[in-house]
């Protein structure tokens, strides 16, 4: 098996062969990051994106924020983000409010699954290639963290015109996007791809 890897910033091709556990390399020539090599990465991924999949259901279904001014009251869901802008008329910005901040992430948290399933069980799926590179091309696509520093911009403007109360969602929010977050690191792709191979060759009659 191949344990060279060819750096992403200068296409120096470096041998990261026996890295200590939970030790990272870097290019020699430029230190970009390469891979980072943890014995129980899998396990860790795994229970990461388990706890991330809870954490964005109960985002979703209970009231993420409420504003009272002036004897008014509104009450806000997750999924009624977009669903208001819909209402408004701007359905594009809508799909793309929900796809990045819910579809996206679920998407890339259910390939984490399908994949860290298999190797962690240790059994070859005929999947795992064509998810992997799913996952590793889609996996800049995810604005979770974008879209919660938004939200935090958002409400110093929304303090000073109404009385803002975070809701229960956004605190499971601020939870799912650091363990999504986590899973998505501590599944390094070069470690992934390491493994699958390592699981098909031993699979091999
Ligand atoms: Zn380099």
């Amino acid at each position: 098996m191949s344990t060279l890897i060819a750096c992403h910033g200068c296409d120096l091709l470096v041998d990261v062969a026996n890295l200590p556990d939970g030790s990272r390399a870097a290019c020699p020539r430029c230190s970009h990051f390469l891979t980072r090599y943890r014995h129980d990465a899998i396990s860790r991924a795994l229970a990461y994106a388990v706890t991330a999949s809870v954490f964005l259901v109960i985002a979703n279904s209970f009231s993420f924020l409420s504003m009272s001014a002036g004897g008014l009251e509104s009450a806000m869901t997750l999924p009624e983000t977009a669903l208001t802008l819909y209402r408004f008329g701007m359905w594009d910005l809508a799909i793309l409010v929900a796809g990045f901040i819910v579809f996206v992430p679920a998407l890339l948290l259910g390939l984490v699954l399908v994949i860290c399933v298999p190797l962690y069980l240790g059994h070859p799926a005929p999947w795992l290639i064509s998810a992997a590179r799913l996952l590793y091309s889609i996996q800049e696509w995810s604005m979770v963290e974008v879209f919660l520093i938004g939200v935090v911009v958002s409400l110093v403007k929304l303090a000073q015109l109404a009385d803002v109360q975070l809701g229960f969602s956004f605190w499971a929010y601020v939870a799912f996007s650091i363990t999504f977050t986590l899973a998505l690191t501590t599944l390094d792709r070069f470690q992934c791809w390491q493994m699958i191979e390592q699981v098909q060759k031993a699979a091999q009659p």
